[in-house]
């Protein structure tokens, strides 16, 4: 528990009650999102939160808090730049202070490809909704004095192209933001409380079997992150996921403002300062597929240095922490929301590097969904079926590192 959780927001807990009209698995950003929208949008609050450790136990609360809306693909422009506009409202929204701060983000082009590749995203961007420019190297130093344009004489910067919403916010905050403002429209949350079973009738999914005993539900949505592909298994539904490991760390202080973010396709890392001054540096996932969320050296010793082959300040900092997530990576980089097939389960998940900036959208989205039946032409491309149907919304080079 943090000062925040502790003193800045009220929290009302209840015991489970023994049927909801909704129950969604999962306290992260995702289940506390769906539940305060279908709350605050639809006056839907007959529902729960089932989470089996704490909110924001999960990725919610281990990402590295980029939010933006430069994706590669028409579809996912317009449903990012969706989230990154309820962001930029959500402390007006919630009443809460989530530290969003508006920092801009270049993405660095280190080849000639690199360089059609971002002048692409920065097409695709201004075509779809999202402020996003390409820039050349002058500018890039412009805007970020401590970049090295030579790359360490090795990874040249050509180009970049640069989003202007990029933007960042506190995770934990918004969770917990999201978490008061459904309990105190009626949503009931529950922590501690693992699902270990789906209730079935027939096909239809009725409920869930929890730690602490059944609960009937109309419908159950699954926003459940890492071990998503157990918790479909039970409804019958196979999902084309498999979880890997992401790693970060933050350095100590760094004195001077590092005001923007900075990503490199080709060297497969991103950089940020956070509020207290620390830089905040992500990477690409672990290769090999687990549920471990062990931290390594072989990780800091790589990423280290390839941030350091761009931004050689960095030398001059020490690693201050580490960590690890787990991430249910889809095979085409893109979520999956809505329908699973099995009657009476929905599904958010697939939310891979890239979920913390879509929580507010998709969220909303899901919301309207369990509220109206239908689904809505925002994430109707992001549904499971695309797979069997042979529409992908492959988008590789959007992850944030590839
Ligand atoms: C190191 C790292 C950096 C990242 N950086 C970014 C970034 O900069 N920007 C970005 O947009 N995204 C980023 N991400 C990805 C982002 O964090 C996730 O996509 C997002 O948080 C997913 O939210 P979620 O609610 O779906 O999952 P989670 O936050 O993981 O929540 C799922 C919850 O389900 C619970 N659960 C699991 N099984 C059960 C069960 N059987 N019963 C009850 N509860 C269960 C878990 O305990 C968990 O709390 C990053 C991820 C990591 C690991």
């Amino acid at each position: 528990m943090n000062e925040f959780v502790e003193r800045k927001i009220e929290l009302q807990w209840h015991e489970p009650k023994r049927s909801y009209d909704v129950v969604i698995v999962g306290g992260g950003g995702h289940g506390l999102a769906t539940a305060y929208y279908l709350a605050t949008r639809h006056g839907i609050t007959n529902v729960a939160v089932l989470e089996r450790k704490y909110i924001g136990s999960g990725n919610s609360g281990r990402n590295t808090t980029i939010i933006r809306s430069n994706y590669g693909i028409p579809e996912a422009v317009r449903f990012y730049q969706r989230s990154v506009e309820l962001y930029q409202n959500f402390e007006s929204e919630t009443d809460r202070w989530v530290m969003h701060k508006r920092k801009g983000l270049l993405w660095v082009a280190h080849t000639e490809a690199g360089v059609r590749a971002e002048r692409a995203r920065a097409e695709v961007n201004t075509a779809f909704g999202a402020r996003t420019e390409f820039v050349t190297p002058q500018q890039i130093k412009e805007i970020c004095p401590q970049i090295d344009l030579t790359g360490g004489g090795v990874w040249p910067v050509l180009g970049a192209s640069y989003h202007l919403d990029g933007a960042s916010a506190r995770h934990d905050r918004v969770v917990w933001a999201l978490a008061e403002g459904a309990m105190r429209r009626g949503v009931h949350v529950h922590q501690r409380t693992a699902v270990t079973g789906l209730l079935k009738d027939g096909d239809r999914v009725v409920g869930v079997e929890t730690e602490r005993g059944p609960i009937a539900a109309s419908l159950v949505v699954s926003a459940v992150g890492g071990h998503v592909t157990a918790l479909a298994a039970m409804a019958g539904v196979r999902l084309p996921i498999r979880t890997h490991p992401l790693q970060a760390f933050v350095t100590n202080h760094y004195a001077l403002a590092f005001d923007q973010m900075v990503a490199s396709s080709s060297l497969l890392f991103y950089a940020s300062q956070t509020a207290r001054g620390e830089m905040l540096i992500g990477a690409e996932i672990d290769r090999q597929p687990s549920y471990s969320y062990q931290s390594g050296h072989h990780f800091l010793q790589s990423c280290g240095f390839r941030a350091m082959t761009l931004l050689p300040f960095l030398r001059d900092l020490r690693i201050l922490r580490q960590w690890t997530g787990v991430c249910d990576m889809s095979p085409d980089y893109s979520p999956i929301m809505g329908e699973s097939g099995a009657p009476g389960f929905y599904l958010t998940t697939g939310w891979g590097t890239w979920g913390f900036k879509a929580i507010p959208a998709g969220g909303e989205q899901m919301a309207e969904l369990i509220a109206t039946g239908k689904t809505p032409a925002l994430i109707a491309p992001f549904s499971l079926n695309r797979f069997a149907q042979d529409r992908t919304m492959a988008d590789r080079g959007s992850a944030g590192t590839h």
